[in-house]
């Protein structure tokens, strides 16, 4: 736990549950490779479409690092960015050096220090196809390879390094449940200073918001740990909320995953704030509402 404004706010551990997480590392870095070759194959059938099928394949690899960050209990977020990028990295290595390999035929397979040369080949022969017209431009061609690499890094790091951002309680021994609320946007400010006044529970006149895709809205977050049997320490509750510009479609695509402003990130919250805000959140106070509590 490290302090923000004399609050405990959540730092991952920086711990890998090893023996998991490296098997796992290797499997979607193969998968990658694997997928870069398959890319390749939309290319040579002429189904390649610049930007879009790179990022259609990052998303594949993207569901892929959720499975080895959360099952290897990545803690890290540098582990788990550089594991993101290299994924990345190769998806596309593997995808120009297949197209090599296709033109000039399997003994090339060790041949990586001629895909510099075989990547400037491309550049120059490509062809764009646009309202049935045919054209080719090294400019363009360097472009959406670049676009699509960049994207590709962009969405793979990113991701990942969120994946491992996510609040683990080490007591627990295990990823926290998570729980959103809505509120209307623009209240997010007013959150975080009734948050630290100590009026929190004048929040509970503020009525919520329903979502919908797209919409702008002020997000609430609560990572927590449900109750343990036989009691044991209390576990921290960690709140973030974000003012949100364009909401996504899923679950966590309303507050995480969606676009906007964070204006609390992870912040523990105090029994009595747990109690004044809890009953925003359905499914936490579930689990968590105090026997007699409304
Ligand atoms: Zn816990």
């Amino acid at each position: 736990m490290d302090t923000s404004n004399g609050r405990p706010i959540y730092r991952p551990s920086g711990q890998i549950e090893g023996q998991i997480f490296l098997p796992l590392a290797l499997a979607v870095f193969a998968a990658s490779g694997a997928l870069g070759v398959a890319m390749h194959g939309l290319f040579r059938e002429g189904w390649y479409f610049h930007i879009l099928v790179p990022a259609v394949f990052s998303l594949l690899i993207v569901g892929l690092l959720w499975q080895v960050i959360t099952y290897g209990r990545c803690r890290n977020r540098l582990v788990a960015g550089l594991l993101g990028g290299a994924c990345g990295l190769l998806l596309f290595i593997s995808y120009f050096h297949s197209g090599q390999i296709d033109r000039h035929g399997i003994e090339r397979w060790y041949r990586l220090d001629s895909l510099p040369e075989y990547v400037g080949y491309r550049m120059k022969t490509d062809t764009i196809t646009e309202e049935r017209k045919v054209t080719t431009s090294v400019f363009a061609n360097g472009m959406n390879a670049v676009l699509g690499l960049g994207l590709t890094l962009w969405l793979t790091v990113w991701y990942a390094q969120k994946v491992a951002a996510r609040a683990y309680c080490e007591s627990c021994g295990r990823w926290t449940e998570r729980d959103q609320a809505f509120l209307e946007k623009g209240r997010g400010e007013g959150v975080r200073v009734a948050l630290e006044t100590g009026k929190l529970a004048e929040l509970r006149l503020v009525p919520a918001f329903e979502p919908s895709l797209r919409s702008r809205h002020c997000g609430l977050l609560i990572e927590y740990c449900p109750p343990r049997p036989g009691g044991g320490g209390p576990c921290p509750c960690l709140l973030s909320v974000k003012e949100v510009s364009k909401s996504g479609a899923g679950r966590y695509n309303k507050v995480e995953g969606a676009l906007g402003k964070s204006i609390l990130r992870q912040v523990q919250l105090t029994p009595e704030e747990v109690a004044a805000l809890g009953a925003r959140f359905p499914e936490f106070w579930k689990s968590h509402k105090p026997p007699g509590g409304r």
